[in-house]
């Protein structure tokens, strides 16, 4: 695409087997939806539906992985755009790691789709761009919050939003004690069996516990300096949807 993205596919491609991206993928996505018993499907289409894309808009899906938002957001603005007419979107898929980078493109893109690697504390992308920002599922791995959030405002146009999908609180004792006992058993044991890697969904359960409440996110996004900021909880506040506007 433009700004000296890097085109991944031209320069990595080569020196990598296309083997391993499809199994990082691959595996990737099963523990997705094991995990969450399939509802991050149902959680990634209410964020769409909310995103409601337009033609002609431009969309960053940062932390986008292989790109599971960015198609999504795609289609909905091709079905729009064949109803009412209007220029293509453009729907950017950013990451950090070229590998997963890869991996969704060797998936297959949808016209719309330009991918690119890149942080989410440091953009490859100017000032005042995108239209919106979505990060699902991504931003609880940024090592600086606050940094992420405040570049987010930077890469967005006056009027432009900002969503982020990720796990976190459950509101009542209840509920959260019926999460915890799921979280620190059952996750880390599917992740043995599927991946025989225990200790890396110990460390996603974990940092999961370490993330911000809804209310303590929001706060941060206000600070980064969106206005209207709200929240909406999806399964009991397993996951929550941020969303806020950038002036
Ligand atoms: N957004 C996708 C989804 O919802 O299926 C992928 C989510 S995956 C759990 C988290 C992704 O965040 C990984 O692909 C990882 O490489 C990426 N990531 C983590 N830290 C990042 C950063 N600082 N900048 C960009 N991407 C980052």
């Amino acid at each position: 695409a433009t700004f000296g993205f890097r085109d991944v596919a031209a320069e990595e491609k080569p020196r990598l087997v296309r083997g391993v991206f499809d199994s990082v993928a691959s595996r990737y996505d099963l523990m997705n939806d094991l995990m969450s018993a399939g509802v991050h499907r149902l959680w990634k289409d209410a964020v769409a539906a909310r995103l409601n894309p337009q033609p002609g808009e431009v969309i960053l899906d940062v932390a986008g992985g292989t790109g599971d938002m960015a198609r999504r957001f795609s289609k909905m603005a091709r079905a729009a755009q064949l109803r009412r007419g209007g220029d293509d979107a453009q729907v950017y898929v950013i990451d950090y790691n070229a590998e997963m980078i890869a991996a969704g493109r060797a998936k297959g893109g949808e016209p719309e789709m330009a991918w690119s690697v890149g942080d989410a504390q440091r953009l490859p992308v100017p000032d005042k761009f995108a239209d919106a920002y979505v990060i699902s599922f991504g931003i609880r791995n940024v090592t600086d919050v606050q940094a992420a959030l405040v570049e987010a405002r930077r890469v967005l146009k006056p009027g432009g939003r900002f969503l982020c999908l990720e796990f976190s609180r459950p509101p009542t004792e209840l509920l959260r004690k019926a999460y915890d006992a799921y979280s620190f058993k059952v996750i880390p044991a599917i992740g043995e069996v599927v991946t025989k890697d225990r200790a890396s969904y110990q460390y996603l359960v974990e940092s999961i516990r370490r993330f911000p409440d809804q209310k303590t996110f929001a706060g941060m996004m206000t600070k980064a300096g969106f206005t209207r900021v709200t929240y909406t909880n999806f399964t009991g506040g397993v996951a929550a949807l941020h969303q806020g506007w950038a002036i």
